[in-house]
């Protein structure tokens, strides 16, 4: 667009270089074609317009137009007037808009702002790509919604972030759809990373419960599962998916470890060397709850660490790959935790305690050991759900994040003089 209409570029110095200028009339005309030209698609009865999504702290447009006023506003009265241009064309299309990170602070004001019958997707990537426990339907989407506009939201079905994660959780799906369906959210648009066959239980649950949120209990919903999926006992999967569900949400529900990969944060080998890693359950500016912000005590962690285990067991005697693979990735996951949490305990800034090197030596390997076990289960529960036709395997990448994680851990091992196998 850009090389076609250089004038529409964002002016002014430190502007983001995707940023455009919206007080130019020229936007509204070239969103008013695209409107028309996706709305002219067969069987497209509506179109989705997204709003910019980060510019990185950097500002919009500075022209002698732009510069003093709210630039998520200009954005969306660009929308709404290239909308009702559209409509001079294709009268009957509809119009949805997508919130993101950038317009976060003025979403109130453009649902104002919007006309009744425009329908709004809710979309923060650190918001609702998420899988916290905690609620992610802001309250003036709620009331917004319970007015009678249509309140949609953009939420993760699956595991936040780009590695491949095995996910079966019904009770984190029942959580969000329930929300979802008591803040009378009328639509979703679900991310079942990363890929849909990979996700294809939390899936399923999402059609369950959005439909029905009061209606079945997580075990119902994984018996019938099973039944449908022809497995020989239908009871065993169940008491399995009841057993890792909530170990699974747990762990990534602290974005663990996907948590790793933010560079802004320290590394929790860095934490732990400084005797900086926070208490369980503390997130990081209520944002980042890395390693173990789901994770509220104690009590909480080791019946984890319990369940993960016995689900291990459950998915042995099920004799199905799939499922033990993934009970050992959880378990290796979980295990990483309780072993950094131990280390936590009795690693203090430049020493440990005598009385406290065997201990320390044990979770060092700990860590280590429950990391490279996932690394092994992944690929391997790729392998056991069966390759995408004509696609690689992307579990290797899953592997490939891990391998720092787990060499930053011996060698802060080895600056204790601990030789890790
Ligand atoms: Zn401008």
């Amino acid at each position: 667009m850009y090389e076609a209409y250089p004038d529409l570029k964002g002016q002014g110095e430190g502007v983001h270089e995707g940023a455009a200028c919206y007080s130019n009339p020229k936007i509204v005309d070239i969103l008013a074609d695209w409107i028309v030209g996706c709305g002219q698609l067969p069987g497209v009865t509506e179109v989705d317009v997204w709003l910019t999504e980060n510019l990185v702290q950097k500002p919009g447009c500075q022209c002698v137009r732009c510069r003093t006023q709210n630039r998520d506003l200009l954005e969306v009265r660009a929308v709404i007037d290239a909308w009702k241009k559209a409509k001079k064309t294709i009268p009957n299309v509809g119009l949805r808009v997508l919130t993101s990170e950038e317009t976060a602070d003025s979403n109130e004001q453009i649902i104002a702002m919007l006309p009744p019958e425009v329908k709004v997707w809710y979309y923060h990537s650190l918001l609702t790509y998420n899988n916290r426990e905690m609620e992610i339907i802001p309250s003036y989407c709620e009331q917004s919604a319970k007015q009678g506009r249509v309140i949609g939201v953009v939420a993760d079905l699956g595991v936040k972030g780009q590695l491949v994660q095995p996910f079966t959780s019904a009770h984190f799906i029942r959580y969000r759809m329930n929300e979802f369906a008591d803040k009378n959210i009328a639509s979703l648009m679900g991310y079942p990373r990363p890929r849909l066959y990979y996700c294809d239980f939390n899936t399923e649950a999402t059609a369950e419960w959005s439909w029905n949120a009061k209606g079945r209990t997580t075990h119902e919903f994984a018996l019938s599962w099973a039944m449908r999926q022809g497995l020989d006992d239908p009871e065993l999967f169940a008491q399995w998916a009841e057993t890792i569900g909530p170990v699974a949400w747990d762990v990534y529900g602290c974005e663990w470890p996907f948590g790793e990969k933010r560079r802004s944060l320290k590394t929790v080998t860095q934490q732990l060397k400084e005797g900086t890693l926070p208490e369980l359950g503390e997130v990081f500016w209520e944002l980042y709850p890395k390693p173990w912000g789901d994770i509220k005590s104690v009590r909480q962690l080791n019946q984890d660490v319990t369940n993960a285990a016995k689900a291990v067991k459950l998915a042995q005697k099920m004799g199905l790959a799939r499922y033990h693979e993934e009970s050992r990735v959880i378990y290796g996951y979980i295990n990483s935790l309780k072993a950094l949490y131990e280390l936590k305990q009795v690693v203090k800034p430049e020493r440990i305690a005598e009385e406290n090197r065997t201990a320390a030596g044990i979770y060092f390997q700990n860590y280590v050991d429950s990391l490279r076990q996932v690394q092994q289960a992944v690929i391997k529960w790729e392998q056991a759900v069966g390759p995408w036709p004509g696609h690689p395997s992307i579990a290797g990448k899953t592997k490939v994040f891990l391998n720092p994680l787990i060499e930053d851990m011996i060698s802060t091992a080895a600056e204790f003089d601990y030789q890790l196998n």
